[in-house]
């Protein structure tokens, strides 16, 4: 997994909108309440393609992966990648759904190119697993979303509509992505904000990466939300008439995308309209929704059960042994570090924001390390460096081991606070260990005492004005005269001793 901002990050930084939709003024919005549900399609990370043997990969050149099965050829028979079920039934657990015991795939059927068989694989009256629920914060109350169902099904081809010299008259497709295995979880409408939004979809993220159900990587696909949304007035019991808003691939644009229909919806309302119920598109460059085409029914899809594939059975021995490779989950581990390390709950939830850091901290720590110190190295230098670089946790050039024996120098003395940054950057660069670096660069403190009071005799001697000032009772000039000595030793000097050492100095005489 890389690090990125969105894993690490969960507060909301980014701008309003800045498009026209904000012409309602706050206080006419402030009387609508917006429901929001979420549907969320996420690829399984399985080496085959859920009921052929293709290669699942991403980003092999177009069309290498295909089969009589993923392109709908006449005759060719699915059958089930077992890895895929165990996957999304992972998640369910994860979910705290209830897992069915016999769940039965169903035909949805629609016409377009990027679906050879005319009709997607899914789940409909008995899907996978149904009623759980997702734990989301925000404004520090923890909140519970209900999940109504989850359920398997396979992805799409891809349309290509760009980059070709005929790109102006003809689509291409590349059926690598068609019957790549994924799962559709459904929210209840139990979000209330575009930020909550974020929130449900940070910590789905953060458990389906936990559960290493998918690489969850929005710029290829991985992971992708739909928005349902409504508005209704405060205190109004019914929910209104909803839209839902496709093309949502990235956190930006879900909550830029609500903030956008939530205000064009309050608007329609405020100026006498009625919401239509329909589909929605999110323009990303114009920066709002745009009516795609009338709301869909279950009834348009003329949905059936499959007859090319078996119920499926959930077994008690499948949960057991699924539910025993489940890792400790992240709301579990947060807990547990704000207990056993006594760092704060805002500390334990960075560290805990994927599992490979939470892992790399504890090991620092098993190494020796005082929880406060690691947790402030690694959320300080090394999430700042990581992030600066691009670089995975997992292949930083700094182990936990390694981490630990800077934190062991800087606690036994040996080197400086300010020393140990500029180590802490040459490791990184180097991989080289920390008493290496001190050794070789000079940064070894300055222990002895002889040593220190020379640089001090040395600095108040050159700048006697200073001391006399310091003498006359200007106790301001003393931080000057620290820093020359500091400046003489390059930093090597302790400070509380350079401190004992002046004084004592400017004192006498
Ligand atoms: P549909 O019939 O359009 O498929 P569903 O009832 O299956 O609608 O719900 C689809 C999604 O829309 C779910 O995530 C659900 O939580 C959400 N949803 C349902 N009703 C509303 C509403 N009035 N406002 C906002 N979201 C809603
Ligand atoms: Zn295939
Ligand atoms: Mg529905």
């Amino acid at each position: 997994m890389a690090v990125e901002a969105g894993c690490y990050n969960f507060g909301l930084a980014m701008a309003r909108t800045t498009q026209e939709a904000s012409s309602v003024p706050s206080e006419v919005l402030a009387r609508y309440e917006p429901v929001i549900g979420l549907e969320t399609h996420v690829q399984l990370k399985t080496a085959t393609k859920i009921f052929c043997a293709c290669s699942a990969r991403f980003g092999d050149p177009p069309n290498r992966n295909t089969c009589p099965v993923c392109l709908g050829l006449p005759g060719a028979l699915p059958v089930l990648n077992r890895r895929a079920l165990e996957l999304a039934v992972k998640a369910a657990l994860a979910l705290h759904c209830t897992v069915e015991e016999r769940s039965r795939f169903a035909r949805k059927n629609y016409f377009y190119p990027d679906l050879p068989k005319g009709y997607q694989i899914s789940m409909y009256e008995l899907p996978l697993a149904t009623r759980g629920w997702l734990e989301i914060e925000h404004d520090g109350k923890t909140k519970r979303i209900g999940i109504t169902r989850l359920h398997l099904e396979d992805d799409a081809a891809k349309g290509m509509h760009e980059g070709f010299p005929d790109s102006d008259r003809n689509t291409y497709i590349d059926f690598n992505r068609g019957g790549v295995p994924l799962i559709e979880i459904v929210s209840e409408p139990d979000i209330r904000s575009p930020e909550e939004a974020h929130a449900y979809l940070t910590a789905l993220k953060q458990i389906l990466l936990y559960t290493e159900v998918s690489d969850c990587n929005m710029e290829e696909g991985s992971l992708r939300c739909d928005a349902n949304v409504s508005v209704r007035r405060h205190g109004e019991q019914n929910f209104g008439t909803k839209t839902e808003v496709k093309n949502l691939n990235s956190f930006r644009y879900l909550v830029h995308a609500l903030e956008y229909e939530i205000e064009r919806q309050v608007q329609t309302l405020e100026s006498g309209g009625t919401i239509s119920q329909e589909t929605r598109l999110w323009n990303v460059a114009a920066g709002r929704t745009e009516p795609m085409r009338s709301k869909e029914y279950a009834h348009d899809y003329r949905y059936f059960p499959e007859p090319d594939l078996l119920p499926v059975h959930a077994t008690q021995a499948l949960l057991e042994r699924l539910r025993a490779e489940m890792p400790e989950m992240p709301a579990t581990r947060r807990a547990r570090f704000v207990r056993d390390y006594e760092i704060t709950p805002y500390d334990a939830g960075v560290l805990t924001a994927t599992r490979e850091l939470a892992d790399y901290f504890e090991e620092t720590v098993r190494a020796g390390a005082a929880a406060k110190s690691a947790s402030n190295w690694i959320q300080t230098e090394l999430l700042r460096r990581l992030n600066a670089s691009g670089e995975e946790i997992v292949a930083s050039r700094i182990r936990p081991q390694a981490l630990d024996e800077l934190i062991a120098l800087v606690e036994r003395g040996e080197v400086t606070a300010a020393s140990a940054k500029a180590i802490f950057a040459k490791m990184f660069e180097t991989g080289k260990p920390a008493g290496q670096i001190a050794a070789e660069d000079g940064h070894r403190q300055i222990q002895d005492a002889g040593e220190i009071e020379r640089a001090c005799r040395d600095v108040i001697e050159k700048n006697s004005d200073q001391a006399a000032k310091y003498r006359a009772g200007n106790e301001g000039v003393f931080k000057f005269l620290v820093g020359q000595v500091m400046r003489a030793t390059r930093g090597q000097a302790n400070p509380q001793a350079v401190n004992e050492v002046l004084r004592r100095l400017l004192a006498a005489r």
